[in-house]
């Protein structure tokens, strides 16, 4: 089959001119090329910010009850065609059916939190601050918000952002990655379907080109970026520099402390299903467990045992646990640092290298889940983000000990605690130095009502995504001081007060 053509939606139109550059979007389950994806040049990229500009004046002055209605409408839609979002997501990303499905209702949770925009976005009064003065405060959008989203959740990442932002009366242009494009627009076909008018929602495909237009370009206020720390950290020095507002989420390196009195059952479960759920691409998988040595060889044998039970395979086959990785040149690179690991002396207890998978084809991206053991904070497999099926344990001979190592470590994003002893996981949630915190649960993600966001290099800029912050990201307060000398107005009508 010939790769399919996906290009931008300006607004509620598919684009329709010839693109100078393009990339190849993969099944990474079979390495077959299935798409061709238009990169938008500069140009394109402030028109369709014109545009947006345009829509936003519009939508920014609609009611409240009518974008309410929009909203609560999209959530319907999202909530009817997710299966069909996530076939896209397998074919594109090759994370598991179910994973993908996942993420879409982790999203459909931010739709549902925007659909309260009514009550949220209520601000503050205050009667009589002097004499006849009332002060008051209200919050208006910013007009036309960027959003530029990474390739490990191509739905639920741009569902943290897009929601909250047109709730508060924005418009979006979204650049989502240029490995599996083709969630967002889907998702933007169902804002359309769901009434948002015109040239609110618009999708940008493309690489540095385009991201650079959004953050140089001024009618952009602001920037919600999600991605590796290196990019995030210059999309933030560069929106700002250009006077935007930005949350740029980097990458992570997410540890689980397990403690000698913690049940070990359930500590090995957890290592294994958030080491290798979606083959390690999750901002929040764990990556690195501090096993206190008296615990260490059975916590290790009981992982092991485990992950030998595991299924790699096509993301849509029966009984697979575990995708394939989402490119070939990322399947290299973790592999590199499984050798890495080897010839820096650590002990591989299960190797990924080896082994067979299930369905997709031999010229899939497939690496199985790996083990190292014996693991020092030297190592490469230790310092760098791998992003990979890879678990790494490091021994540690006290609570102290993996503390310190926890807080030294240069990401903050995620970070969870095994134990039974609630003095213990006390003293951890009050000094670590992360921004996510679990206990005995091993995958800590905020609800949409409370805020996602990592601390130290896992976050550039100060707004985590979603909750009452992404609300106030997408905002910006006016503080109104009124004195009334004329009450005096006023007329008949009996009619009860509505809307239309
Ligand atoms: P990435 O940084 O390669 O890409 C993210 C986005 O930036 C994409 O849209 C991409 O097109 C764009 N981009 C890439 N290179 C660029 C450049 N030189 N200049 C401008 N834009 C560029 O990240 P990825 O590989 O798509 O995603 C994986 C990374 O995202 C991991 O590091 C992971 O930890 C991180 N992540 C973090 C969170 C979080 O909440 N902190 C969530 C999900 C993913």
């Amino acid at each position: 089959m010939s790769p399919s053509r996906i290009t931008h939606l300006i607004g509620h139109s598919s684009w329709e001119g010839t693109a100078e550059r393009t990339s190849e979007v993969f099944n990474p389950a079979t390495g077959e090329v299935t798409g061709t994806l238009d990169l938008a040049s500069r140009a394109l990229v402030d028109e369709v910010v014109a545009k947006a500009d345009e829509a936003a004046k519009v939508w920014g002055r609609t009611s409240i009850a009518k974008r309410t209605r929009v909203l609560f409408a999209f959530r319907q839609l999202l909530d009817e065609r997710k299966g069909e979002i996530a076939k896209t997501i397998v074919a594109e990303h090759g994370k598991t059916y179910p994973d993908a499905v996942g993420e879409i209702n982790r999203g459909l949770e931010v739709v549902e939190f925007a659909c309260g925009i009514g009550q949220i976005l209520k601000g503050g009064y205050n009667e009589n601050v002097s004499t006849n003065v009332d002060a008051y405060s209200i919050l208006q959008p910013l007009g036309v918000v960027g959003v530029i989203s990474p390739f490990n959740f191509p739905a639920m990442v741009p569902l943290w952002f897009v929601p909250v932002a047109i709730a508060a009366g924005n418009a979006v242009v979204i650049k989502p990655s240029e490995k599996d494009p083709s969630a967002v627009n889907l998702i933007a076909d169902l804002w359309r379907e769901a009434g948002l008018p015109d040239g609110v929602m618009n999708v940008v495909h493309g690489d540095k080109e385009a991201v650079d237009a959004l953050l140089e370009n001024p009618t952009v206020k602001s920037i919600s970026f999600v991605g590796s720390t290196p990019i995030a950290q210059y999309v933030y020095e560069t929106g700002t520099k250009n006077g935007k507002r930005v949350q740029a989420l980097g990458g992570a390196k997410n540890h689980m402390l397990v403690l000698p009195d913690a049940d070990l059952d359930l500590a090995a479960d957890a290592a294994v299903n958030a080491g290798y759920g979606a083959a390690g691409e999750r901002c929040m998988a764990i990556s690195v467990l501090l096993a206190v040595d008296t615990i260490a060889d059975e916590l290790v044998a009981k992982i092991k045992e485990r992950t030998a039970t595991l299924t790699t395979g096509e993301g849509n086959g029966e009984g697979v646990d575990m995708g394939p990785l989402v490119t070939g040149a990322h399947r290299d690179k973790v592999k590199g640092y499984i050798d890495a690991g080897e010839s820096e002396g650590a002990t591989l207890v299960i190797d990924g290298r080896e082994g067979e998978w299930q369905g997709g084809s031999k010229d899939g991206f497939f690496l199985l889940p790996t083990l190292f053991d014996d693991v020092k904070p030297e190592m490469s497999i230790y310092t760098d983000e791998i992003f990979g099926p890879v678990l790494s344990v490091v021994r540690v001979h006290s609570f102290d000990e993996g503390l310190q190592l926890i807080n030294d470590n240069p990401f903050g994003n995620g970070v969870t605690i095994f134990t039974n002893d609630g003095g213990a996981a006390r003293r951890f949630q009050t000094e670590v130095q992360v921004g996510m915190v679990g206990i005995n649960v091993p995958i800590p993600t905020p609800m949409s009502y409370h805020s996602f966001g990592g601390w130290k290099n896992s976050l550039f800029g100060d707004t985590h995504a979603h909750g009452m912050e992404g609300v106030h990201f997408f905002t910006k307060t006016k503080a109104v001081t009124q004195r009334w000398l004329d009450p005096s107005h006023g007329g008949l009508n009996l009619g009860f007060p509505q809307n239309d």
